[in-house]
């Protein structure tokens, strides 16, 4: 059982409740649940379930209520700032806010809690839906621009993502959504490194090309177009790539979550991506190429080339 991190919460000390809970989870035995005493605010719900915490309860509801601040799903305003209530609850339905604020001090308290609850418990329900459809990782990510404190966390959660991933699950039928460099340490993905970096090849020269829109990669168009252009292409390993799951062997290019990700198409700074680059290092030191094939106008791709011995011939794909 974690208590008090009310203060934390009062002094958006999120970075240090998120501390708080890894260390405390990472003390206890997998199979004891952990219960979080307060900290019951729709901000730090989502984080706490992707750090670990199995239960909690919170006073927060009345306690907010008595200070006449009003839950909202991205923090809490005083029931005086509030022009038009962003929820359609009960209570919210029942009274404008001015009503609300007419009424007799009990009475708001009470009708103010009632909101609040209803606040608390929507975003409970929404962390549930989340991991029905495993996104809980996204949401989180989402919710963390609610407050730059609120965003600390997610660092929090990068260094602790082995931690993280004991409970998501490995196999998913949804796609996942990679969006920035913070997605590379989503547990999924680094079960997807952990498996690459392990992989041998028999061959002694390698093709790496841009991961291809249709998944998995063997089946694409733009497979099938080089296999015919490229004379001697069963001589080559052929990987494809993406910056967050580094390098993709085509033979394995239908596994979760190779063949189960969409990312946005920007041009992402390789200097960011360290999980794609201990991936490459070990990739090339498991396995014997004397040769390499890519596409030189790749400036990701060139970025991690240049690491690699003289003794590897680098030619272009085309
Ligand atoms: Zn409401």
């Amino acid at each position: 059982m974690l208590g008090s991190p009310v203060e934390f919460m009062e002094s958006y000390e999120y970075r240090l409740l998120a501390q708080m809970i890894v260390s405390a989870k990472k003390q206890m035995p997998e199979s004891v649940p952990l219960h979080l005493f307060g900290a019951g605010h729709p901000l730090t719900i989502p984080f706490a379930v992707a750090l670990g915490c199995d239960s909690f309860d919170s006073a927060s509801y009345m306690l907010y209520a008595k200070q006449l601040r009003y839950i909202t799903e991205d923090g809490t305003r005083y029931l005086s700032d509030i022009e038009i209530f962003p929820c359609s609850c009960e209570i919210c339905r029942k009274y404008s806010p001015e009503q609300l604020r007419q009424l007799e001090e009990t009475l708001k308290i009470n009708e103010l809690a009632i909101h609040n609850l209803y606040a608390i418990k929507l975003e409970v329900d929404k962390v549930k839906q989340a991991i029905h459809e495993g996104r809980l990782w996204e949401y989180v990510i989402k919710k963390a621009r609610a407050h730059p404190k609120l965003f600390e966390m997610i660092d929090v959660m990068t260094e602790n993502s082995e931690f993280l991933g004991l409970g998501t699950p490995k196999f998913k039928e949804r796609a996942i959504f990679l969006y920035d460099k913070n997605d590379q340490f989503r547990p999924e993905i680094q079960s997807f490194h952990d498996i690459v970096r392990k992989f041998k090849s028999k061959k002694k020269k390698l093709l790496i090309t841009k991961e291809f829109n249709t998944k998995p990669g063997y089946l694409s168009q733009q497979y099938l177009s080089l296999k015919k252009k490229i004379k001697d292409f069963d001589s080559f390993q052929v990987c494809q790539y993406s910056p967050h799951l580094g390098l993709i062997p085509i033979e394995i290019s239908d596994i979760f979550p190779a063949a189960h990700h969409e990312s946005s198409r920007i041009d992402y700074n390789p200097e960011e991506f360290t999980e794609f680059e201990k991936t490459w290092t070990e990739f090339f030191k498991k396995n014997n190429f004397s040769e390499i094939k890519f596409d030189k106008k790749d400036e990701f791709l060139k970025y991690f080339v240049k690491t690699l011995s003289k003794n590897i011939k680098k030619k272009s794909l085309v």
